[in-house]
Order: C-alpha cells, then structure tokens, then sequence
C-alpha cells in the first residue's frame, strides 16, 4: 500500500480505499480505542488514501469560498458536506435572491457587526464589499444594488450564488463529498503522515489541515445544526453560548389586534435599564404575540444578552415630525374634526388598525366629542405617538433566528489567519465562529471574508 499527499485533482482520482482493519502509515492515533501505533482505521470505517492539504466541513459560502482559494494556491482540498447539496442555507437567504453583500465598504460592514467587530477587522479588510462584487461579477454573475445597498444577483437566485461559488471551488479541484456529516476531528500525534483524521459516517480523511465552516444552529434543516461546535469543543475550544439573532420578539403587550399591520419609516428606539442604546429607522410588522420584520429583527440582535425585563422597545410613529410641530399637526385635525368622536377622527393620522390600541392605550374615552379634548390630554396623545412602548418577553427559538449569535470563541482564534491559536492547522470560517451582523448582505459578507482569509492562509507552513 502507499500513500500521496493529495497537491492536484488528478491524484485523487487515484484514491485508494481500504476496509477497516487493514494497517496503515496516516497517523499514530488510537480511534478505535484498541489499536496500535500504526493502526487509525477505526472499527467500520473505510479509508482514503489521500492526506489532502485543507479538509473543510460544511460547504455554505465560508467554506466554499475557502476551498477554492486554497485549491487556486496548488493546495489538495476536500470539501465534506452533510448535505446531498451545498450551500443549502444560501438557498433561502433573502427569500431565495440572497442579499449576499452591502454595498459599503469594510469599515461599513464592521459598523453593522454586532459581535465581535475588532475580531474581523483583518478579514474584511482583506476581501471587502467591493471583493465580493469583483468576485461574482468577474465569474459571469451580474449583481444588483438595491435598497439599503443590498447586493443581490441580477437573476435573483440564491442559488446562481451558490453556483459560482461551488464552480470556481471545482475548476481549482477540490474534491466534494456530499452526503457526508462530520462527527469527529482527531489531531494525530507528532511525527504521524497526516496532522488530522477526520471522521463521518463510515468513512474517514486525513488532512494537514481542517477547516471547520459548519455555521450557526438556526433553521437546522438546512444542515447547519451546531453539530461543528462539538468538533471544535472535542478539540478544547471554548463556546460563548448560542443565541437567536435576528429573530422576531414576543411583547408582554397583547398584539393580537395589530397581527399583520406593517409600519413603514418609524424610528424604534432600544431602551436598556431606561437608557436609549440605539435607534434603528425602517418597518416592522405585528405578529400574534409580538412583532418582527426588519427593526425588530435588528434590535433581537441587540437584546439578546440583556435582561429582557429592563428593556424597552420604544416606537416613534411620526420621526419627520418634532413633539411641537406633530402637536400642531393633530392640532390642525381635530379643528377639522371636531364634532366628530376622538376614535373617528383618526383616520389621517394611523392606520385603521392601529387606531383602537392607541386611542384604548392613551386611555382618552373612544366617544369623547374631539371638540371637548383637553390640551393635556391631546399632548398626551401626541406623546404616545413618538412613544409607543413594548416591553419585550422572549425572543423567537434559536431554530428561527436568521443568524445564531455566539459560538466558538474568538480569543482562541488568531484574526490574521482565522488558525485555532490551540489547535494549530485548524481553522474556523463564517458563522460558527462567536460573530454576527445585522439585516444588509453582511453575514453573508462575513462568512466570505473568513473563509477567503483561511483559503489565502492555510498551507503557509505546509
Ligand atoms: C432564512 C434566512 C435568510 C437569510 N438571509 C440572509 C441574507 O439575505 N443575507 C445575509 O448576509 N445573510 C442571510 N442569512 C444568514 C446567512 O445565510 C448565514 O450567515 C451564512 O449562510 C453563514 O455561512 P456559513 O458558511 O458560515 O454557514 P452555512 O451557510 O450555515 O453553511 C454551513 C454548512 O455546513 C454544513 N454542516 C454543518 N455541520 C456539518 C457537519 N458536522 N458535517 C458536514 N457538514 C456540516 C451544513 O449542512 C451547511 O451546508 C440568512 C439566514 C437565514 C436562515
């Protein structure tokens, strides 16, 4: 039997697989717990021959991107993937056209990043926006800036982004094995053929180096079900805990009434312990036990590590108006209304279904005659419409963030390289690393620009 370091496609095809049992040179390391120094086969699995420069797990945009970087270096790459396809996540990103970036530039990204941001000032840097947008457009995908300067393909596919991605991966010759969960990463002793076996179902690889780019926990149908987070803790890396991000709220408020109503161009303001923290512009829409929709998934994001009960959603229905010059406004209207009941002579101002939570909250009786409101009750009014208070009380399950905030710790993870400052040779890229961002292409952005970096890093000291 011999062996090859997989450098070029061709060689793999010369793959030679052996049955469980057989003896082998790979690596010194005991995986079926009873074996000698030169036996790592463990029992039931099938061996490849090749020991491939970078294995990555997970093929979403970090490790597609990755695995073609490398593989344009000369490097032997093998993309593992759990799923019959890749990128299945991307698939549905941007309901199904992908908002795959923003366009602004790093230091824009890094403003939208809210954990971590120092962490990926490197990466970004490295393969900005305008990367992005060479990248795809160089390969034959035309893309489009729209509102927010949210980047999408012109052919609003998701999955033409997947495609260039998983093309320009395939003519560097990366090797692709769908189909194919990862359950454990094992680090051989010194002095071994191959630094990592890497095992799955019936099967196990050998590499120099390891990619984990498994992403975060939410919507696990697609595959990404956290499972790459126990690769990395078997491996001694610490997890800052898992949690929604970009996920709707539920408010201690009933907002059964207003289920559907979208509120366009409102300011909410995100109180923490009575302090505004930050005011997000835009919309948000009702649901039955809270809201969601872009403000609201934004500030899930900011909220998630605080005490919920000291926090505070804070509407301001009319941002393009002062308190003084709303008050004159609704002033204006009850002139013009004013022999008619308080609840009908808001029409002009709210929509249709907002207008009995309002006129209940202000707690002005609906029937009193307009003409017959007093001044501090119409200030009252005016107030409530630039301070329309929800306190929140849980957030959306982790299954519907559209991100997972947390995981694998960034302090253990060198921001040059994106290599394990514990595990040298592994590497971690996109969302399963402790980073998120908000609503714009910048996840997306995100798990591109780590995965570049680890594809332009890995194999230096190989
Ligand atoms: C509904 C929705 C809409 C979104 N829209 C946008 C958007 O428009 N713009 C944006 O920027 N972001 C969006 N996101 C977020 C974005 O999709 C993710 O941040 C991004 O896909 C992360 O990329 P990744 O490569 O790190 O991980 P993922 O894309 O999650 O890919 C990880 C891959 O690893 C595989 N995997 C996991 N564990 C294993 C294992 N043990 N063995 C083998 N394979 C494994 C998975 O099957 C998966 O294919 C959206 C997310 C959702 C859920």
């Amino acid at each position: 039997m011999h062996f090859f370091i997989a450098k070029k496609c061709e060689l793999w095809y010369n793959d030679i697989y052996m049955q469980c049992g057989e003896k082998q040179d790979f690596c010194n390391q005991d995986l079926c717990g009873q074996s000698t120094r030169k036996h790592c086969t463990p029992q039931g699995y099938q061996a490849s021959s090749a020991i491939y420069d970078l294995v990555v797990v997970g093929a979403g945009p970090a490790g597609l991107m990755a695995a073609g970087c490398a593989a344009a270096r000369g490097l032997g790459v093998a993309v593992l993937e759990g799923n019959a396809k890749c990128g299945k996540k991307l698939y549905i990103t941007g309901k199904g056209r992908c908002n795959l970036t923003n366009d602004t530039n790093a230091q824009g990204v890094l403003d939208n990043v809210v954990s971590n941001p120092k962490f990926l000032y490197g990466a970004l840097h490295k393969f900005a926006p305008k990367d992005t947008i060479d990248f795809f457009e160089s390969r034959g995908l035309p893309l489009v800036v729209e509102r927010g300067g949210r980047v999408f393909p012109f052919s609003q596919k998701a999955s033409d982004v997947t495609s260039v991605l998983q093309q320009n991966a395939q003519k560097g010759g990366v090797k692709f094995f769908l189909e194919t969960k990862v359950t454990g990463v094992q680090c051989c002793e010194q002095g071994a053929s191959s630094k990592f076996v890497v095992k799955s179902s019936g099967r196990q690889f050998f590499a120099n180096s390891v990619l984990i780019a498994t992403g975060g926990k939410s919507y696990a149908m697609t595959g990404s079900d956290g499972s790459g987070w126990a690769l990395a803790k078997n491996l001694g890396h610490n997890l800052v805990a898992p949690m929604p991000a970009l996920v709707a709220i539920e408010f201690v408020q009933d907002t059964k009434p207003l289920q559907g109503l979208s509120l366009r161009n409102i300011n909410c303001k995100i109180l923490h312990k009575a302090k505004v923290v930050k005011e997000i512009f835009g919309e948000m829409v009702f649901t039955d036990k809270g809201a969601s929709g872009p403000i609201i998934l934004s500030a899930s994001s900011l909220i998630n590590r605080w005490s919920l009960a000291d926090t505070r959603l804070q509407l301001d229905l009319k941002p393009g108006l002062s308190f003084e010059k709303l008050d004159e406004r609704v002033l204006r209207d009850f002139a013009l209304y004013q022999n008619k009941d308080f609840i009908n002579a808001l029409d002009d101002l709210l929509p249709t279904k907002l207008i009995p939570y309002i006129v209940q909250k202000v707690g002005i009786a609906p029937h009193k005659k307009v003409n017959t409101i007093a001044r501090q009750e119409r200030q009252n009014f005016v107030n409530m419409l630039k301070k329309l208070e929800f306190e929140p009380s849980k957030l959306g399950g982790i299954d519907f963030g559209i991100v997972t905030a947390g995981g694998v710790d960034t302090k253990q993870i060198d921001p040059k390289t994106m290599q394990s400052k514990i595990v040298p040779g592994l590497y971690f890229a996109g969302e399963c690393i402790d980073v998120d961002a908000l609503t714009g292409g910048y996840n997306v952005q995100i798990a591109l620009s780590t995965g570049h970096l680890v594809g332009n890093s890995v194999g230096e000291n190989i």
